[in-house]
């Protein structure tokens, strides 16, 4: 059985006393599950005071990005081998905020994927179509071309230790969910192009009141979940959807 995995994306927020009144919420709502991870990607100056308030703890932290290249003279970015340094679980890669605005390209993202299983972390790889793509019938063809780049550089056994998170661009920071059995077309879709062992997370305005019928679906692994994991309550509750019961 796959075990579920809740991914926290803060995206560019937070402050030191924020982020700590934060963990410690967290970490005091958490007791350890065996089939649930819970881990959170905070921005890069934060990541060494998230490191420690998380040690010893059920929860693991990630990086929001990385660059491709593993040093150099490449001003503003931080490598692979920079946050495996500190001992980084999880990194996203091909967050649809970085394509559309930053312009990251299918080649790019995986360039940043093998960086991060190089350096023994796990990439948590963003695949989603926009709005105009759904209507358009475009769905399949966009998150199967996303995906292709990263299998066409990686190779299949690569997923066998990686997370995708399908996230669709129209349902992120809008409000706007996919519904269960939308997103389960495209986690199936997914899921029959990579291993059976490959999680799949689900992405785009989680919170408690949609989790558990997302995660009552054969192939939803969990949720990377934006804005719901700035507030302890939310993000406890959500955790609280994915436990199996019975
Ligand atoms: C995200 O940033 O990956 C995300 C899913 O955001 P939100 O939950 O706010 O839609």
């Amino acid at each position: 059985m796959r075990k579920r995995l809740v991914a926290g994306n803060w995206k560019m927020n937070g402050s030191r006393a924020a982020n700590k009144a934060l963990l410690e919420a967290i970490v005091s709502g958490i007791a350890g599950d065996a089939e649930v991870e819970c881990t959170v990607c905070a921005p890069y100056p934060y990541l060494a005071e998230v490191a420690e308030a998380l040690q010893g703890t059920f929860v693991s932290w990630g990086a929001q990005n990385v660059s491709e290249h593993a040093q150099g003279a490449y001003t503003g970015e931080v490598s692979a081998p920079m946050l495996a340094e500190f001992g980084c679980r999880y990194v996203i890669v091909g967050h649809s905020e970085r394509r559309q605005q930053y312009g990251e390209t299918d080649t790019e993202v995986a360039l940043k994927f093998c960086a991060v299983q190089a350096n023994a972390m796990t990439p948590i790889l963003c695949v989603g179509e926009s709005l105009e793509d759904r209507e358009a019938g475009r769905t399949e063809a966009t998150v199967g071309r996303q995906l292709a780049a990263v299998l066409g550089k990686a190779g299949i056994a690569a997923f066998a230790g990686a997370v995708i998170a399908y996230e669709p661009v129209w349902a992120i920071g809008t409000g706007r969910t996919a519904s269960p059995e939308q997103a389960q077309a495209v986690h199936a879709f997914l899921r029959a192009r990579v291993l059976p062992e490959t999680r799949v997370l689900y992405g785009g305005s989680v919170k408690v009141a949609n989790a558990a019928a997302m995660f009552a679906m054969p192939d939803v692994d969990g949720g990377l979940i934006g804005g719901a994991s700035l507030a302890a309550d939310e993000f406890l509750g959500i955790l609280r959807a994915a436990r199996r019961k019975g």
